[in-house]
């Protein structure tokens, strides 16, 4: 399989190629088509598998068409007289992403600015261990994908002012063993049932681990669509 005929959005596909990636590694080969058809996935994938750009890819992608519809507001870039201080606009991303640790975050920011090149689609990064002040304003600049560790997830979505899940097309737990090894369980169902919220259809659950025990297997039972594709 080539990413040429993976069905890939053109600006994506060519953000992949800036990017390097000239085959697809097997968890995106296996990954992409499915998200695409509109299925919830679980992967078994390891660090260093490419499963960041296979989750990534497919969901910029179908996202693209619609961009323009349903971007947030940018308020910093339409109007230079904006004042975040008085003014609140929330961070309302269509991608949200999960993972346990603020390296791992920003390892994943810096893939999704990479493939978001010229597409229109804002990410942006909230982990724990400093400040919020100037994350949060980041939020109200415009997050239409947002990469997060649980902890500061949970703080931001207890104010709707700041954060609103309402929006969501996909939701992204990276490492989804990790978080339910270290006793994470409840934050981590605190954010599927958020994120579950008022949900249409069209929303899709994407979950990968390096294991698939039988906590994964509760939690898939749970959350995904029945028909989900588990990918090894
Ligand atoms: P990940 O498993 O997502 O952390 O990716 C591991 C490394 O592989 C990262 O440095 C990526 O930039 C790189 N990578 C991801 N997909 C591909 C690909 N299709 N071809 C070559 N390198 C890739």
């Amino acid at each position: 399989r080539s990413f040429d005929d993976a069905g890939l959005h053109p600006i994506i596909r060519e953000n992949i190629r800036m990017s390097g990636y000239d085959v697809p590694t097997p968890v995106q080969a296996y990954t992409i088509p499915s998200v695409l058809k509109g299925r919830d996935v679980i992967a078994v994938a390891q660090t260093g598998s490419g499963k960041t750009a296979a989750y990534l890819a497919p969901t910029l992608s179908k996202l693209m068409g619609k961009a323009k519809k349903l971007c947030a507001p940018r308020p910093f870039y339409v109007r230079p007289d904006y004042d975040h201080k008085r003014e609140h606009v929330r961070g309302e991303p269509l991608i949200l992403v999960v993972a346990p640790t603020r390296e791992l975050c920003i390892q994943i920011f810096d893939e999704a600015r990479r493939l978001c090149y010229r597409s229109m689609l804002r990410p942006c990064v909230a982990y724990g261990g400093g400040p919020t002040g100037e994350q949060r304003i980041d939020l109200q600049k415009g997050c239409d994908i947002l990469i997060a560790t649980p902890g500061r997830l949970i703080d931001f979505m207890s104010d709707s002012n700041v954060l609103t899940l309402s929006r969501l097309r996909f939701t992204i737990i990276d490492e989804a063993d990790e978080m339910l090894q270290d006793d994470w369980t409840e934050d981590l169902e605190k954010i599927m049932n958020g994120a579950g919220a008022n949900m249409d259809s069209q929303h899709q659950f994407l979950l990968f681990s390096a294991t698939f025990d039988k906590t994964m297997r509760r939690i898939a039972k749970k959350y995904l669509a029945q028909d989900y594709v588990r990918i090894r």
